[in-house]
């Protein structure tokens, strides 16, 4: 039966969802205060990954994150007045390191992530763009064979959940990748994954698209809501009051203020990344890059070349921090010497992430009529669409096709 749903965010988990719902034949509404694709959907890597099961917390940790924060040029930078704000969350964070949970974690992110361009091609077919998915594979590489062999878990997990991997030397690297610098000895081409040439295009031209097809969206600030017992009833927005019936939330790394109305408190943080995206580079590459040492992702856009990677814990309000940016600038250049730097743009965004890097999908523990997708962290370009579907399926009772248990909101 149709139901009237209004969606929470218009990042492209939300306009996934939205596509998935509407195809149903429901009567939906997103609201966003901002336009669809604004925010952390913006400007990531592009990188879908369904072999991207490895959780970002792996057994010790915790005896990594010193030398990370120490290097001013690392990967992970906390600001000192959000340190105990977050203390909580990287608790929770080793505590998932386990090898048992890390195996669990793996084995519920891999059929979810699997999905991505099943999910996608029906999404970006009508709407008109199939050609700004890739499915190129990706590079990963080490500069040294000590540094594969350190990540072995990871990839581990990965190749027995039945990913292809191949191995490559320096002349394999080279090979596939001729543009980047001298020095890498040894890493992966994983010839099932892709990436999207424009994550924010993306995300709009699907939103224009569910417009087209009778979607609505509204472009206000939800403030609150009015919660029954039976059920949400009202949006209190910057433009009064809306009503609604079913409602979901996709507000990306700001989900936790509205699963709180509802009883469900959730661990969420805004885990900030950057990005350097280049216009005019002088070269492009055949596929994406990843240096795991580094943790970042070079990949070949249709606006230029992006760097993107980075782990800035700061809450959702403070200001930029362009130093990180500068950070993966100063990376490009060693990867790339000869990388023309003119028209260099720089942006932040907040990976909504979970401790335990498992996105919350399904329904609210204590109120009818209300779902959650959201958490998605490093992984949610990737997860958008297959969320989207799965979350269609169960909002119209049917089975759905990955077991959604790992993903409760229930599990905190
Ligand atoms: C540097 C970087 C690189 C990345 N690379 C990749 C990658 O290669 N592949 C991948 O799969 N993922 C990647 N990610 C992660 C990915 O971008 C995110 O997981 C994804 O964009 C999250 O989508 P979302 O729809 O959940 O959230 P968002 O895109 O953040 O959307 C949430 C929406 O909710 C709205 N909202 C919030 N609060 C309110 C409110 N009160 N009222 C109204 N609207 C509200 C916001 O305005 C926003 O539009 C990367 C992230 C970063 C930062």
């Amino acid at each position: 039966m149709a139901k009237n749903i209004t969606i929470i965010g218009a990042g492209i988990v939300g306009i996934a969802t939205a596509s998935y719902l509407r195809r149903d034949g429901h009567d939906v509404t997103v609201v966003d205060r901002l336009a669809p694709g604004e925010y952390c959907s913006f400007g990531n890597a592009g990188i879908l990954s369904p072999g991207s099961c490895a959780p970002q917390a792996m057994p010790g940790v915790l005896g990594k994150v010193p030398g990370y924060l120490s290097d001013p040029l690392g990967p992970l930078a906390i600001r000192p007045g959000h340190f105990f704000k977050a203390l909580p969350w990287f608790l929770r964070l080793v505590g998932a390191s386990r090898l048992s949970r890390v195996e669990q974690i793996a084995d519920a992110l891999r059929p979810l992530l699997n999905q991505t361009f099943d999910a996608y091609m029906p999404l970006v077919r009508q709407a008109g763009i199939p050609d700004i998915i890739r499915q190129t594979g990706y590079v990963v590489a080490y500069s040294t064979r000590a540094g594969l062999q350190g990540d072995a878990l990871p990839w581990k997990l990965r190749r027995d959940r039945g990913v292809l991997m191949e191995a490559l030397d320096a002349d394999g690297i080279r090979q596939k990748v001729p543009q980047l610098g001298s020095g890498y000895e040894a890493g992966w081409y994983l010839p099932e994954q892709g990436y999207v040439t424009n994550p924010e295009r993306l995300t709009k031209t699907l939103a224009a698209q569910f417009q087209k097809d009778g979607g609505r969206i509204l472009r206000r600030n939800v403030l609150d809501i009015e919660v029954s017992p039976d059920g949400p009833r009202a949006l209190v927005t910057d433009s009064g009051l809306l009503p609604v019936e079913t409602l979901v939330i996709c507000a990306g790394s700001h989900s936790h203020d509205f699963t709180a109305k509802f009883g469900d408190g959730v661990p969420l943080e805004a885990e900030r990344g950057y990005h350097v995206t280049y216009s005019d580079p002088d070269f492009s590459l055949p596929m994406p890059v990843f240096l795991p040492e580094q943790k970042v992702f070079v990949t070949p856009m249709e606006m230029g070349l992006r760097i993107a990677g980075q782990s800035e814990f700061a809450g959702n309000d403070a200001e930029a921090n362009y130093a990180r940016a500068d950070v993966l600038a100063a990376q490009m250049r060693q990867l790339f010497p000869g990388i023309r730097q003119t028209d260099a743009t720089k942006w932040m965004g907040r990976r909504p992430s979970m401790p335990d890097s498992l996105p919350v999908i399904g329904p609210a523990s204590h109120v009818p009529n209300v779902w959650y997708a959201f958490g998605h962290g490093h992984v949610g370009l990737c997860g958008g669409a297959p969320t989207g579907r799965l979350v269609a399926d169960l909002i119209a009772g049917r089975p759905p096709n990955v077991d959604v248990a790992p993903f409760s909101v229930k599990r905190f």
